[in-house]
């Protein structure tokens, strides 16, 4: 790999050949250019029998699925052929009532919902954080507890964790104490009503200054 190439990646490929079984490569290509003891290294791993279970469970649901199913059901499908009975959904408070919804379908299909809010706790910011008055929105403001909300979950041994709407950053540390295995149902986007895609398709017309000028800081 040249020098001149070696920041490039697969963002910056206009073939995708890894995906199409053509034979035309960039020669920056990270399939092309791979270290075939990390190729082995990773499908030895998908030999563990958990992770086995997890990524055949995820591709029967794919295929057997596809486009037909939304990602609830989705969900659902992948909670039962992983053998997971107890579900855990670390939910945004603010998005508490959809994740009462969710609870009750996860109910109506078999499956123990177990749901922890992100201000579990009852934590104010400034006691929590020690943060700067100018980041806490309102007196006696709760903090999101994204670490508790993990260790409630793996008290109670769920077998699959759930994510709805926690914000950037809070979802990040929920995903490094589960115990359990997690999937997101829904990202926070305050702004595009949680679909932070809108900013991606919308990038050439009314998002054009995300691609334009770096954003304000
Ligand atoms: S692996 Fe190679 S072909 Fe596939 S997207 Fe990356 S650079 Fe392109």
């Amino acid at each position: 790999m040249s020098n001149q190439n070696k920041c490039l990646s697969c963002t910056d490929c206009g073939v995708v050949s890894c995906n199409s079984g053509q034979n035309t490569y960039p020669e920056f290509c990270l399939t092309a250019n791979l270290d075939q003891k990390e190729l082995k290294e990773a499908l030895r791993l998908y030999g563990d029998p958990i992770n086995r279970k997890i990524a055949v469970a995820a591709a029967e649901v794919e295929a057997a699925f596809y486009c037909k199913y939304t990602r609830v059901q989705e969900i659902i499908e992948f909670a039962h052929r992983i053998g997971a009975k107890k579900i855990g959904i670390a939910t945004c408070v603010g998005l508490i009532e959809e994740s009462r919804i969710f609870a009750k379908i996860l109910r109506i299909n078999g499956l123990e919902p177990y749901g922890i809010a992100c201000k579990v706790g009852a934590v104010e910011k400034k006691t929590g954080l020690n943060l700067a008055e100018q980041y806490i929105m309102k007196t006696g403001e709760r903090m999101c507890n994204p670490i508790l909300q993990a260790k409630l979950l793996n008290k109670t041994k769920t077998g699959l964790n759930v994510v709805v709407g926690l914000c950037v950053g809070h979802d990040s540390l929920f995903y490094k104490y589960s115990k359990a295995i997690c999937t997101t149902l829904m990202v926070k986007d305050r702004v595009l009503g949680h679909n932070p895609a809108a900013a991606l398709y919308t990038s050439k017309t009314y998002y054009s200054k995300l691609l334009n000028q770096p954003q304000n800081k």
